[in-house]
């Protein structure tokens, strides 16, 4: 214990109740030293808290202290696989394997959160998805969090960098995922991070280094320790780790890691692969029935080996999915039917001004054609839709209309003017 008390003069007392150290346990300091509390005081205090709140409001602090656990049982209302994949299909166009996948791990992961300690243990699920920039990867994370209602972090690993070097340290996307969770610790246990292009970490091919590779190789040994589940200290509010900074112990046993990357390339060493196992009596069919198209529904552990994941981070992430690019039929229903459409989003900003606006159906599939042409996928449906409609979201406020029309014509003239200016 501290030697002085709050007024210096040497002998050390309870500040609330004045009692001295020979007629109490323990007289605990405030974190400045400048202030001291006895046991009876603070069994007085936790008192009446229990009496000013409900059980359930102590729990909740509990809780928020890392300290509970009922919030440690799943939830009584686990949501189906098949429940999970309808509430997919609301938000997400296709991809219907992905969902599969997803809804399925998902599932098991809470009923892995749900086993008694005697059972047979349960491995945990965590999921890599590949699949082409803009196909839905952070979207199908996105919503399952949603569905679920845990904390959910999206990070981004190249951004990542092995403890010491330039970069954010590996901790660092608990500290979003407690932040996510209002730093309840205990939510945050049970969230889910999304690293995206966990790609980016690959090491320089499918040897291991002989050079220190600190974005690549360094980070996905730093990465293996959250995947696997353990105690991490976390510095609170970011940063590097100081000495001096408190530190919030996090337990990742039941967080659920979702990776995604493009993985570009990686269609070549699926074909290599394939071509060099369908040879001998059965290979000219066997290859016939290939889709040369897309490789990438054919993907397999070893494809991910040879890109330059190690063998440990492979064996973390069990279920392995892959994204279909989205051809023209699925960006037109990007752009007009999920729950959440870009093009629902701006009916609905016009009719809060009162105007009904409406799209022209080819136009429609100028927007589509357009996207294509960039190269951009369903990211660049949003980007084409904005340009488009910056006039008619300026001039509509102020002018006396109630129906607004968006012709191919007006959309043609709109591109054509952003792109050539
Ligand atoms: P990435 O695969 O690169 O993570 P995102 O999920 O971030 O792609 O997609 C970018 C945007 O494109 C999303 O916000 C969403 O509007 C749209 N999008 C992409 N794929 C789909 C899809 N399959 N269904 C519906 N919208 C999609």
């Amino acid at each position: 214990m501290a030697k002085k008390n709050n007024n210096g003069s040497g002998s050390v007392k309870c500040s609330f109740c004045g009692k001295e150290p020979s007629f109490t346990d323990i007289l605990v300091p405030s974190p400045l030293g400048d202030a001291y509390i006895c046991s009876d005081c603070v069994d007085q205090i936790e008192g009446l808290l229990k009496d000013y709140f409900s059980d359930e409001d102590a729990q909740k602090a509990l809780s928020k202290s890392g300290k509970g656990d009922k919030s440690d049982q799943p939830k009584k209302d686990i949501p189906t696989p098949r429940q999970i994949c309808d509430f997919l299909n609301q938000y997400v166009i296709g991809q219907d394997d992905a969902k599969k996948y997803l809804s399925v791990a998902v599932y098991n992961h809470y009923k892995r959160l749900a086993q008694t300690r005697d059972d047979v243990d349960i491995e945990k699920s965590n999921i890599i998805m590949v699949g082409p920039t803009g196909t839905g990867k952070t979207l199908l994370a996105k919503t399952i969090a949603r569905q679920l209602d845990v904390p959910f972090a999206i990070v981004d690993a190249t951004v990542l960098t092995e403890a010491g070097y330039v970069g954010e340290d590996i901790e660092s996307l608990l500290v979003r995922l407690l932040q996510a969770a209002d730093y309840d610790v205990a939510k945050a246990e049970r969230g889910i991070v999304f690293i995206d292009e966990i790609d980016k970490i690959a090491r320089k091919g499918d040897n291991p280094s002989i050079t220190r590779d600190v974005s690549g190789e360094g980070v996905q040994q730093g990465l293996l320790k959250l995947l696997e589940g353990s105690v991490v200290n976390v510095p609170p509010n970011g940063g590097r780790k100081h000495p001096e900074q408190k530190m919030i112990a996090v337990d990742t046993k039941n967080i659920l890691f979702i990776c995604g990357g493009a993985f570009d390339g990686i269609e070549r060493k699926i074909a290599h692969r394939l071509n060099t196992h369908v040879v001998g009596f059965t290979g000219r069919a066997e290859r016939s029935k290939i889709d040369s198209d897309n490789y990438l529904k054919y993907i397999a552990p070893q494809d991910l080996k040879s890109f330059g994941l190690i063998p440990e981070i492979i064996g973390r992430l069990p279920v392995l999915v892959h994204l279909d690019p989205l051809d023209r039929e699925a960006l037109l229903k990007v752009l007009t039917e999920p729950k959440n459409a870009i093009i629902r989003q701006y009916e609905k900003l016009f009719a809060m001004d009162g105007v009904k606006l409406s799209f022209a159906p080819d136009t429609l599939d100028f927007i589509v054609d357009k996207a294509i042409e960039y190269k951009l996928g369903a990211r660049g449906l949003r980007t084409i839709v904005e340009t488009i409609m910056i006039d008619p979201m300026y001039e509509t406020p102020s002018a006396k209309v109630d129906e607004l029309v968006i012709t191919k014509e007006y959309a043609e003239e709109k591109i054509r003017k952003a792109y050539i200016g």
